[in-house]
């Protein structure tokens, strides 16, 4: 039997690692475990970007109608595989409820909080941990195809303006200035041009290494398998590399935590939203900046040696499957303005599942049920973008500290 004294993190993904680094940072002794191999999940092949102007919650107004007209089309950005099963009912249900003004209104300054403070941290980090992940801080461009788009972008920006987010509206004569030979159809953009992208799994591995080189084992192929408790407290986690007695646990297995605190009988509302990327060989007219088509939500990241598209949200369940249709509507919407993709090699097509939340706000706290065990998951489309300050807030968390930024609206029990 291992670690009485140690943390002990559940999952190797951005959220875990960053956990385990600000934990061994501030001197805590620390395992990781991960089931498979150090970033294996969502956290792989993701767009990358960094992005505090993502501060409007997935749930808002107008967000259910759109939805329901994406259903019917195999090659819209969004789905949900019909089925009967009462957590995807009662999400959906919670996340009708949140699709509000006032939810956006509530819930805009904290992700806006997080963000800002996350995109800090991401900056010292890429000082201190060496440029290795390629995380460069020169903006993102929204571009819209259509007025309709381009305006409630523009209002968005302008909302996010009043919050202190830097935004710059383009009309088609600066968005040709700015984007040069490439075949651009928008007849408007937004650009932020604080936010930044890194390449993800790079990120993941050099966080990884930093938590090792501060004292953290981090421990592939050991699977979760059960719990012992005893009272208000988790005496033990089994898994397929032995038990461990932990003084603390972080639970932060993505889009597996609600099946792992199940057995726990707590009810964590996440559902997996699978989305795709394809990456190629970086082409000769690769943009220079990470770029947002508005309308297809196609994301296009331009790394190193690659150019990354990514994009689409399915509510399938854990299914890992690859929906070639959907994959298919990705390289469309990127090929009417890339010319010459289709000659370029692809490199990779992948597949993720992001841990959802019905109300659009990651889970950061302590869980009433079990006093030792800290939730760290549902960060939907954020989870690179607040990485760092999950981690950071996390450590605060597990020290006893007063957390730097408020954590209640992420609480785990704010569902029950
Ligand atoms: C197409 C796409 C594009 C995206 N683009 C962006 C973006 O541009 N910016 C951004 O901020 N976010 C983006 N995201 C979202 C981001 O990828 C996720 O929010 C983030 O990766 C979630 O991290 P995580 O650590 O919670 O989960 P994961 O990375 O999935 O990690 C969870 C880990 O837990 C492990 N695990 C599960 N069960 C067990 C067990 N029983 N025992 C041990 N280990 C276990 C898994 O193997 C996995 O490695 C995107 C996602 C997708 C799919």
């Amino acid at each position: 039997m291992a670690g009485d004294d140690e943390i002990l993190v559940i999952g190797g993904g951005v959220i875990g690692v960053c956990s385990a680094y600000y934990l061994a940072e501030a001197g805590c002794p620390v395992r990781l475990i991960e089931k498979g191999e150090i970033c294996s999940g969502a956290s792989w092949g993701n767009a990358g970007f960094v992005c505090p102007s993502h501060s409007v919650p997935m749930p808002a107004p107008g967000v259910l109608l759109q939805a329901i007209k994406w259903m019917s089309d195999p090659k819209s950005p969004f789905y949900i595989k019909p089925r009967l099963d009462p957590t995807l009912l009662s999400w959906l249900l919670r996340f009708a409820s949140a699709c509000t003004q006032t939810c956006v209104d509530r819930a805009m300054p904290v992700l806006h909080d997080l963000g800002r403070a996350s995109l800090e941290l991401h900056e010292r980090l890429a000082e201190g941990l060496g440029a290795t992940f390629g995380f460069r801080r020169n903006g993102l461009l929204m571009l819209y195809g259509q007025a309709d788009a381009f305006h409630s972008g523009a209002q968005v920006a302008r909302r996010l303006s009043e919050m202190g987010v830097r935004t710059e509206i383009l009309r088609p004569r600066d968005l040709h200035d700015r984007l040069g030979d490439l075949r651009c159809a928008a007849v408007g953009g937004v650009n932020y041009p604080d936010d930044g992208h890194l390449d993800p799994g790079e990120f993941v591995q050099a966080v990884a290494r930093a938590a090792c080189d501060r004292g953290a084992v981090v421990q592939s192929s050991a699977e979760v398998l059960g719990w012992e408790t005893s009272g208000r407290t988790v005496t033990k986690v089994r898994t397929t590399r032995g038990d461990f007695q932990p003084r603390q646990i972080v639970l932060a297995a993505g889009a597996w935590c609600p099946s792992l605190a199940q057995v726990l009988d707590i009810k964590l509302p996440i559902q997996a939203a699978k989305g795709y990327s394809v990456s190629f060989r970086r082409p000769r007219n690769c943009p220079d900046v990470p770029m947002l088509l508005g309308e297809t939500r196609v994301a296009v990241t331009p790394l190193a040696d690659t150019l990354r598209l990514g994009g689409t949200l399915e509510l399938a369940g854990m299914d890992l499957s690859v929906n070639r249709p959907r994959v298919d509507a990705i390289l469309e919407a990127a090929k009417s303005f890339l010319p010459g993709l289709e000659e370029t090699e692809l490199l990779e097509v992948w597949r993720g599942l992001r841990p959802c939340t019905p109300d659009g706000l990651p889970i950061i706290g302590r869980c009433e049920a079990f006093e030792n065990l800290i939730v760290a998951s549902g960060h939907g489309t954020l989870g690179v973008s607040l990485g760092p300050i999950t981690g950071k807030l996390v450590s605060q968390i597990a020290l006893g500290q007063t957390p730097t930024l408020d954590t209640a609206p992420l609480r785990p029990d704010r569902f029950s």
